[in-house]
């Protein structure tokens, strides 16, 4: 019989673990201390806990803690893991250190439906949603655990359509009886889905970033297909009419593809649809995929753009191109290793 894993479960949760199994109340507490705190593995660790509440758990549960099946090192310090999911699929993480910092790109869906003309992950389809205990196992086991600094939940998947796992895993980052990290180094990037982003606001304290990528309709639908569905001046809308509040930051994901969304034009759009917003964008190079007809634009191009946009006072900083010898973007590493897999 397959165990049930604890990992990923919230307090509440943990709590209706014991109370089916006859357990005081306050092992939840201790239980969620072995698994956010002290990283145990397996419940045998769990040595405050009685033998018998051991045993019992035992008999139904497992931590549900894994490795990373492999990973892959760039250059310039960056590192992915890839991880297996729902039998044979591959998911990654990326490791990404900078200078003070050491930031972790969790991704929350095997494949991903929103399709989006410029990534690798889309071509994957949707193969289904991570739980919070696989998508908090990305962050847990990798060696570079101790030393991570920030999160992002920039990989595979939009956590918006899968966003009660994605809640689940933000309250166990930032609960006192979780990991307790402050939300305000934890930022979750959407592609903006206009029925589920007040949910967001409401529920975490942790920053937004939303996908751009165009200040124009049709441009950007022929980017990301979910514009038809959701508009980004009605996302635009319900962040303008929310309180954020003072440490809460919203971000703007700007892929640069040279030629196609970086005009003056685009830039007094820019300016037009996110007055009113306290922003910034950042600007990120395309990276190159198999069969894309969209270009990396040179660095210059880039820092052209990114002077237009602070000359009309929006903020905008270029995002440094890190890992691009180790398949930097998102998805691509995945795809390789489910080819090699069939
Ligand atoms: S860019 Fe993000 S939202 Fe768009 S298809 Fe790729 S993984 Fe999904």
């Amino acid at each position: 019989m397959e165990r049930e894993k604890l990992y990923g479960k919230t307090l509440a949760e943990l709590g209706e673990v014991t109370a089916a199994a006859g357990l005081p109340s306050y092992t939840a507490r201790q239980i969620a201390a072995w698994l956010y705190k002290k990283g145990a593995s397996s419940t045998d660790e769990m040595t405050d806990l009685s033998l018998k509440a051991r045993s019992l758990l035992a008999e139904r549960y497992e931590t549900g803690a894994t490795h990373p099946s492999s990973e892959v090192a760039g250059g310039d310090g960056t590192k992915k893991y890839l991880f297996r999911v729902l039998g044979n699929r591959f998911i990654e993480a990326a490791y990404i250190p900078d200078r003070e910092r050491a930031t972790i790109c969790l991704s929350v869906q095997s494949g991903c439906r929103m399709g989006c003309r410029f990534c690798m992950t889309a071509r994957q389809g949707f193969q289904g949603n991570l739980t919070s205990g696989e998508i908090l196992n990305q962050f847990r086991s990798i060696p570079e655990h101790p030393s991570l600094t920030n999160i992002v939940y920039m990989g595979m998947g939009e956590p918006l359509d899968n966003l009660a796992e994605v809640l689940k895993s933000l309250t166990i980052l930032t609960e006192p009886w979780g990991y307790g990290w402050s939300p305000t180094r934890i930022t979750v990037s959407t592609v903006g889905v206009t029925d589920r982003i007040k949910e967001y606001l409401e529920s975490t304290r942790c920053h937004l970033a939303v996908s751009l990528h165009s200040p124009f309709d049709t441009e950007r639908q022929a980017l990301m297909p979910v514009q038809k569905a959701h508009p980004v001046k009605e996302v635009l809308d319900i962040i303008r009419a929310f309180e954020m509040g003072r440490q809460r930051r919203v971000s703007f994901e700007y892929i640069v593809f040279k030629g196609l969304n970086d005009t003056p034009a685009h830039v007094r759009e820019l300016a037009r649809i996110l007055n009113g917003i306290r922003c910034r964008i950042n600007l990120i190079r395309f990276h190159a995929i198999p069969g894309s007809e969209y270009v990396s634009p040179a660095l210059k191009e880039m820092e052209r753009f990114r002077d237009s946009l602070n000359a009309k006072g929006i903020v905008a900083t270029i995002r440094a191109s890190r890992g691009e010898d180790i398949s930097a973007a998102c998805g691509l590493l995945s795809t390789l290793e489910q080819n090699k897999n069939q």
